[in-house]
């Protein structure tokens, strides 16, 4: 699927920073290309995007976006297969996830053939930032933000719409051992958890960092209203193993639906994995746990891809999960990573090439 042609203005850099950045050595998004995409939203319209030197902006210390928060993003990712060729993994669901993000937060849907076009030349443009070898990838944040001035509290007449590159490298995470939360929540029924909106990130720092200072790499999401069902790994989707059958809560107004989750569960079926999407509780997994019937917990997200979870706390107990050999977190993110880097048959239809 390509996306009709549309008039985007470049300026391009006269220097690149690509030879002063160590590939072998990066945390992850802390560098960024040399370009950028930016599209202005003004008077009921979208500008022209623009791509242009990667650098600072301007806004009015009373922009909305600084006051209520009007701010919603994506994370997607690029890669370079063996011959040069550059791929994308499902777009699509980004492009029209950061629309149901804006119109829960208020803010303008952006056009289609815009962010097509404009990340696709983009991509053109800063090719050489995304490096061969399975592992290397090109993480690619696009976000809007409310930029009218003024500290009343409205959805802001004027917008901006950004995308930003960095170059990643697969990442272990080391053991990560998650905190069941049984006081705090990401998200509440009619709130905003399915949106990917900048202040569902804000709201986890403190609670992550008193699961950091209890001894976690992170926290397990419980529903608000009861904290009895476990919902989300930090910024990711959750699944568990029991025995063979993989369990993973449905999504819904709480729970972001992830791109990495929903391809699990493909490969979930097209693989003869049974996968049950329900709701799945703390007892139950706990139960499981002690019975040794629970064999994985694993986060999935575009970052990471798939983060395999070695034990959990919850009220003051610990429990560990068996190692094992052939976890279903290595064969999914095996699959997934093929497919991405142009290594195995897309027979799903996800690659795009730019
Ligand atoms: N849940 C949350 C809250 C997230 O921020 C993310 C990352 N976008 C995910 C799940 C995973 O989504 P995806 O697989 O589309 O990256």
């Amino acid at each position: 699927m390509k996306h009709a042609s549309t008039d985007i203005d470049i300026v391009k850099s006269t220097t690149s920073k690509l030879d002063s950045v160590d590939f072998e050595n990066l945390k992850f998004g802390h560098v960024f290309t040399d370009h950028m995409m930016e599209c202005d939203y003004e008077d009921g319209a979208w500008k022209t995007p623009v791509i242009k030197p990667y650098g600072k902006i301007e806004l009015e210390p009373s922009a909305k976006v600084f006051h209520y928060g009007q701010a919603v993003f994506e994370g997607m990712k690029a890669f370079r297969d063996d011959n040069d060729k550059i791929w994308l993994f499902r777009p699509d669901e980004n492009f029209k996830r950061i629309n149901l993000s804006s119109k829960r937060l208020a803010i303008p849907e952006f056009p289609e053939e815009y962010f097509f076009q404009g990340l696709e030349e983009l991509l053109k443009i800063d090719k050489e930032w995304i490096k061969k070898g399975f592992g290397n990838s090109l993480y690619i944040r696009p976000f809007v933000i409310a930029t009218e001035p003024g500290v009343l509290a409205s959805p802001g007449a004027s917008y901006k719409f950004m995308i930003i590159c960095s170059p990643a490298k697969s990442y272990y995470t080391g053991e990560v051992r998650v905190q069941i939360s049984e006081k705090y929540s990401r998200a509440a029924d009619g709130g905003v958890g399915a949106a990917k909106a900048a202040g569902n990130y804000g709201a986890q720092f403190y609670p992550t960092n008193l699961a950091k200072e209890a001894g976690f790499q992170q926290i397990i999401w419980t529903d608000a209203n009861s904290h009895e069902f476990l919902e989300e790994a930090g910024t990711m989707n959750v699944f568990f193993r029991v025995n063979d059958t993989l369990l993973t809560a449905p999504v819904n107004d709480r729970i972001l639906d992830g791109v990495t989750r929903k391809s699990i569960l493909s490969l979930a079926e097209a693989n003869s994995i049974k996968a049950e999407v329900r709701r799945v509780s703390v007892k139950e997994i706990i139960e499981a746990a002690k019975n040794g019937s629970l064999k994985e917990i694993f986060g999935a997200g575009t970052a990471a891809v798939i983060n395999p979870i070695q034990g959990f706390g919850y009220k003051g107990e610990r429990y560990e999960l068996p190692k094992i050999t052939d976890s279903y977190a290595s064969f999914f993110k095996d699959k997934l990573m093929k497919i991405q880097y142009n290594l195995a048959e897309d027979e799903f239809g996800w690659r795009y090439e730019v």
